[in-house]
């Protein structure tokens, strides 16, 4: 274990709650809550892992709280060293006074991602399992948090070990082949080795292709809706969240801004985006409007397009999807409630269709249903694999392993010497390791903790 001084800090976030939490992590997180806590167990008394009521003092014999605390030893803590937690009433002041009592006998207040940068260190948690923590506490939906914990788990970790064993049995094999003459370890078959290491270039490229899942599920699916003034966009987006927080009106041309709100669909986060309505004319607030939906309809992973089916199509519907994708686009067909009179020849582009009264609430379930439609066929690995790669870091860094296998595929064939095949699969290796952490350069390695929390 590397040797660090004490760090403190709150555990929880500032506020009033039940408990707050203060944590220590290193050599004298012992020493401080023995010179700090009173209970009927001293602290020289107490079993690691286990609960101890008692109350804070300051140096001065002041009481500062009345407390839980809890101390484990090193190995078996988050951060592999000595932690000691102390759960005290969660108010501002409170917590405030705690930290200062620590820091006033010694303690060091802690940095961002500090006491995971130590589990790190430490070899308790490799570099995808100290990310997944931070993705673990920002996940959005609960399919986000199960990926994120699976990750935590090591299930990411463990796909990438097994890639890295196998390269570097491939390794070994080879060098044997550069250090020993043929005699000695007998003529190296090229087929039997390229074989296994195809196999993992194609798996790699599998996981990297997993990010189109992870992305949705850690940024949020974008959804757009687009459609010409009054087709009932913002009555749409109501129903759809079932409550009224856009602005609803009689008089075409009122929705001007864009108005955003979150949700979460069959467990992705959704970002749905009331665009303004699309309209030709000369008013230069509707022009902006114009302009941002067509960038914004580029951007969103689904356009819910929707027109008006009491009333035929119009000039402006025509351009609005013409704005659109059909392969991303949902046609949604409003205000089923009144007598139809839409051309549905017109939308002939556009097979994924609609029928829904925002108004009176029909046919939302079928809505919901056909989004999910759309959106699986960019997820549909998220159901079949296990492992879904979330960061864009791991995706790049799983390219790179791809792109040098694929280099030592086209070497094989090319015939180059052993020494450079070796060299493909020692950048392969290498490209994994930028994903749990062992070639990560240490910059990298800072910006990533930096982006926590402090306590975290
Ligand atoms: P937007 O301009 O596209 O956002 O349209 P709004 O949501 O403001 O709706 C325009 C008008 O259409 C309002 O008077 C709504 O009450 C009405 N409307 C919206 N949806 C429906 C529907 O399903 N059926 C009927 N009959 N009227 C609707």
């Amino acid at each position: 274990m590397l040797s660090f001084d004490t760090i403190v800090a709150p555990a929880t976030p500032p506020g009033e709650g039940g408990v707050g939490i203060v944590r220590l992590s290193g050599p004298q997180a012992v020493d401080f809550l023995g010179v700090t806590f009173r209970g009927k167990v001293s602290v020289s008394g107490m079993e690691s892992h286990k609960l101890y009521h008692g109350h804070l003092f300051t140096p001065g014999k002041e009481r500062v709280d009345e407390v839980l605390a809890v101390i484990m030893h090193a190995p078996r803590s988050y951060t592999g060293e000595d932690v000691v937690e102390v759960h005290c009433h969660g108010g501002l002041q409170i917590l405030r006074s705690v930290l200062d009592l620590f820091l006033d006998v010694g303690a060091r207040m802690a940095g961002p991602g500090e006491f995971t940068q130590r589990a790190f260190l430490n070899g308790r948690l490799d570099l995808a399992q100290a990310e997944a923590v931070i993705e673990v506490i920002r996940a959005r939906s609960e399919r986000a948090s199960r990926v994120a914990l699976d990750q935590l788990d090591g299930h990411l970790s463990r796909e990438i070990y097994r890639f890295s064993d196998q390269l570097k049995q491939s390794l070994a094999l080879l060098e044997a082949h550069i250090d020993f003459p043929d005699d000695e370890v007998g003529a190296l078959n090229l087929p039997r080795l390229l074989a296994p290491l195809q196999e993992i270039s194609l798996q790699v490229e599998t996981l990297a292709g997993s990010f189109d899942v992870g992305r949705v599920l850690r940024e949020g699916v974008n959804v757009l809706i687009l459609g010409r003034p009054n087709v009932g966009k913002s009555s749409l987006m109501n129903a759809i969240l079932g409550e009224s927080r856009a602005i609803v009106n009689e008089f075409a041309g009122t929705t001007r801004d864009t108005l955003e709100e979150q949700l979460v669909l069959a467990g992705f986060p959704v970002r749905l985006v009331d665009a303004a309505g699309v309209r030709v004319t000369e008013d230069p607030v509707e022009q902006e409007g114009v302009r941002r939906a067509r960038e914004k309809a580029a951007a969103a992973d689904l356009v819910l397009m929707v027109v008006d089916g009491s009333s035929p199509l119009t000039d402006q519907d025509m351009l609005a999807l013409e704005l659109c994708r059909p392969d991303k686009t949902l046609v949604v067909i409003n205000k089923s409630d009144q007598a139809q009179n839409c051309d549905l020849e017109s939308l002939a582009d556009f097979p994924c269709r609609v029928a829904v009264s925002a108004k009176y609430n029909l046919g939302l379930d079928e809505l919901s249903a056909a989004i999910l439609e759309v959106l699986k066929s960019d997820t549909a690995a998220s159901d079949s694999e296990g492992v879904v790669v979330t960061e864009r870091r791991h995706r790049d860094a799983l390219l790179l392993t791809r792109d040098a296998l694929r280099q030592f595929v086209v070497s094989v064939g090319d015939s180059v010497p052993l020494e450079c095949l070796a060299m493909d699969l020692r950048e392969a290796l290498s490209s994994l390791g930028l994903i749990t952490g062992e070639t990560t350069p240490d910059e990298i390695l800072d910006q990533i903790f930096s982006q926590f929390c402090v306590g975290k």
